[in-house]
C-alpha cells in the first residue's frame, strides 16, 4: 500500500517522521507493536492512520482527561467525527447513550479506571474492536514514573476481548519498563521500534547552589534576564506558590501550577501559557503531560526528579520546535535526602499494609480502610493488585524489592547532578543507547557555554520598559 499518499490524503503531511512508517506497517500487518518514540515526535498518528483503514473499533486508552480531549479534537478537525471519549466525570445518561451508540464510533478514549470497570470490559470487549492503542504506555510500570496501577489490568481486558492488535506508546521507557510493557500487555510476539532519546537542540546544564537562598537569587536573576517561554519545576506546592510570589515580585510574568489549584484556573493559567501571555509556569511535575507547546526555550528544574526518566520527560518539553533551548537543573547536595524521603515514603510500609489488609477483612471498604491506614488511594490500588497477581510473594516483599528499584533509579539522578562526565551521554547510557557523538553546544560538562540563544527578558506588552539588565542584576544581588 502506498502510505504516503494515504498520510497526504488524511493528515495533509509529505513524509513520515522517523519511526513512524515502521510502526504504522507493522499495525497494519497485525503486529502487537510498542513504539518507543520521543515526545513531540508524532505517536498519535502511528493509531490514526492504520486505525482509519483497520475495520472495526479502535479504543485508545489514555491516562489524563485533558490528553483525551485534546487528541480527540484533532482527530475531528481532520474530519472523522466517529469519535468519543469516556472517564469518570461523564454523566451516566450520556454513558448509556454512548453505549447505546458504539455502532457509530471509530475512536474511542478512554480512561484505565474506566476500561477496567467489570461493565465496561463486559461491553467493550463484546464489540469488534481492531486496534487496542495502549497510549503513553510507561504508566504500566512500577518502574516508570507515571506509574498508574489500573494499567496493570489492561491484561483482562485484551483476553476477554479476543486478543485484538495493540499498539502501545510511550516517549520513555528503559529496559525494565519496557519488558513490564510486554508482559503485562501479554504482547509476547511484539515488533519493537526504538527512536534515539537524544535531542541535538537541547543544552543541558547543571547549576551548584550552596542552599536554597542561592538557587532564589539564581532563579530570580535568569528570569529576569533571559525570556521565556518557560517551566520552573519545582517538587511541592508550599515552594511553588513562594517562588511565584518572589518572581511575581520582580515584574515576571509567571503563574503558579499544582494539583491543588482548582480545575478553572489551571485551565486559565495554561491558556495563557499557551497564547504567550504568561511568560512562565511555575509547577510541580503535574504540569506537562498533554500540553503541546512547541517554542518553550527554557525548562529549570528548582529540585532534582526521582529518576532520569521523569527529567528527560520534563527537559524534553523544551524546544520541541527544533531551536536550541536549554534544560538546567538546580543542584544542591542535600537535596537528595528530600528526594530520598518522598521516594521512601510513597509506598505504603508493613504497619500500613497490615493495617489495611485487616480493615479491608473485617468489611471496611478500600477507600476507608486506606485512609485509616494513612495509605493514598495508589498504595491501596497496589496492595489490592499484588495481593491478587503476587504469585504468593507477600505484598510487603514486593515493596520491599520496589522502593530498592527507586532508590537505584534515584540513583542515577544523583549521578547525573552531582557528576563529572557529560550530561548528554549519561541520559543517553541510562536508557541503553550509545554516548552522544560530539554535539556543540552540549552541556555544562562539555563546557561552560553562554547560553547565548536565549533572548534577553522583555517588558510585558503595555509595560514600561525596565531599567537595562545590567542594572537589574546590580539591583538583585546588592
Ligand atoms: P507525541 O504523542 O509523540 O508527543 P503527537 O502525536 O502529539 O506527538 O504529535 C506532535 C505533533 O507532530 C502534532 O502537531 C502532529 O500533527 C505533528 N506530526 C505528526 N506526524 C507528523 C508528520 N509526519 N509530519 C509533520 N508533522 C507531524
Ligand atoms: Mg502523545
Amino acid at each position: 500500500m502506498r502510505l504516503e499518499q494515504e498520510l497526504k490524503k488524511r493528515f495533509g503531511f509529505d513524509s513520515f517522521r522517523p519511526g513512524q512508517e515502521d510502526v504504522v506497517r507493522s499495525v497494519l500487518d497485525g503486529k502487537d507493536t510498542l513504539a518507543i518514540l520521543p515526545t513531540g515526535m508524532g505517536k498519535s498518528l502511528c493509531y490514526q492512520l492504520p486505525g482509519d483503514l483497520m475495520d472495526g473499533l479502535v479504543i485508545i486508552v489514555s491516562p489524563l482527561v485533558s490528553l483525551m480531549e485534546d487528541q480527540a479534537a484533532s482527530i475531528r478537525r481532520r474530519g472523522e467525527k466517529r469519535v468519543a471519549a469516556v472517564n469518570a466525570f461523564m454523566p451516566s445518561d450520556e454513558r448509556r447513550q454512548l453505549f447505546a451508540e458504539i455502532g457509530t464510533v471509530k475512536f474511542l478514549f478512554i480512561s484505565p479506571e474506566m476500561m477496567t470497570r467489570p461493565d465496561m470490559t463486559r461491553f467493550l470487549s463484546s464489540q469488534h474492536v481492531a486496534l487496542l492503542v495502549v497510549d503513553e504506555a510507561h504508566c504500566i510500570s512500577q518502574w516508570g514514573f507515571d506509574f498508574r496501577p489500573d494499567y496493570l489490568r489492561l491484561g483482562d481486558f485484551i483476553r476477554k476481548a479476543g486478543n485484538p492488535v495493540i499498539l502501545a506508546l510511550t516517549a520513555t521507557a528503559d529496559g525494565r519498563v519496557e519488558k513490564d510493557i510486554l508482559g503485562y500487555l501479554e504482547m509476547s510476539d511484539a515488533n519493537v521500534f526504538r527512536q534515539s532519546l537524544n535531542r541535538p537542540n537541547l543544552y543541558y546544564a547543571v547549576q551548584r547552589a550552596a542552599g536554597e537562598q542561592e538557587k532564589n537569587r539564581w532563579i530570580t536573576e535568569r528570569l529576569t534576564t533571559t525570556s521565556g517561554p518557560g517551566i520552573l519545576y519545582v517538587s511541592s506546592r508550599k515552594r511553588v506558590e513562594e517562588l511565584t510570589a518572589l518572581l511575581q515580585g520582580h515584574g515576571i510574568r509567571i503563574a503558579s501550577y499544582h494539583a491543588g489549584k482548582e480545575a478553572g484556573d489551571r485551565q486559565m493559567i495554561q491558556q495563557q501559557f499557551l497564547s504567550g501571555e504568561l511568560a512562565w509556569i511555575c509547577a510541580t511535575n503535574a504540569f506537562g503531560m498533554g500540553i503541546h507547546k512547541d517554542d518553550i526555550r527554557q525548562v529549570i528544574h528548582d529540585q532534582m526528579p526521582a529518576s532520569a526518566a521523569a527529567y528527560v520527560q520534563e527537559a524534553g518539553r523544551a524546544g520541541r520546535d527544533g531551536k536550541q533551548s536549554s534544560a538546567v537543573l538546580l543542584y544542591v547536595p542535600d537535596d537528595e535526602q528530600k528526594v530520598r524521603f518522598i521516594v521512601q515514603h510513597d509506598l505504603p510500609d508493613e504497619a500500613q499494609t497490615a493495617h489495611y489488609l485487616a480493615m479491608k477483612k473485617n468489611g471496611e471498604a478500600a477507600a476507608s480502610a486506606a485512609e485509616f491506614a494513612g495509605i493514598s488511594e495508589t498504595g491501596a490500588r497496589l496492595i489490592d493488585y499484588y495481593g491478587e497477581h503476587g504469585g504468593g510473594t507477600a505484598v510487603t516483599e514486593i515493596f520491599t524489592g520496589l522502593r530498592f528499584d527507586k532508590e537505584e533509579k534515584l540513583r542515577q539522578m544523583i549521578g547525573y547532578a552531582a557528576g563529572q562526565t557529560c550530561l548528554r551521554s549519561k541520559l543517553l547510557h541510562y536508557f541503553g543507547e550509545e554516548p552522544a557523538r560530539e554535539q556543540i553546544p552540549c552541556c555544562s560538562v562539555c563546557g561552560d557555554m553562554a547560553e547565548t540563544w536565549l533572548e534577553s527578558a522583555l517588558p510585558a506588552p503595555g509595560e514600561r520598559a525596565f531599567l537595562p539588565y545590567e542594572e537589574r542584576i546590580r539591583l538583585l544581588l546588592c
